[in-house]
């Protein structure tokens, strides 16, 4: 059984276009408490989805977290 893969955003990259949560709000969601972008903790991430918000992010800062 192969460990589902997670993505994660590179926080000193990101400009909080929020670009990804109108993508994957599901996945991607803007903690107001430290003011960052953060991904949500889900059994299953949508690759699709996942790959879909990296395109669209303008600073290539989504990337699949190495295991
Ligand atoms: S799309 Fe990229 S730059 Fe925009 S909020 Fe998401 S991670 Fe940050």
């Amino acid at each position: 059984m192969t460990t589902p893969k997670r993505p994660t955003v590179d926080l000193s990259s990101c400009s909080k276009c929020g670009g990804c949560i109108e993508v994957a709000p599901e996945i991607f969601r803007f903690s107001e408490s430290v003011g960052y972008l953060e991904v949500c903790d889900l059994d299953y991430y949508d690759a699709d989805k996942v790959e879909e918000a990296m395109k669209f992010c303008p600073e290539n800062c989504i990337y699949w977290e190495e295991e």
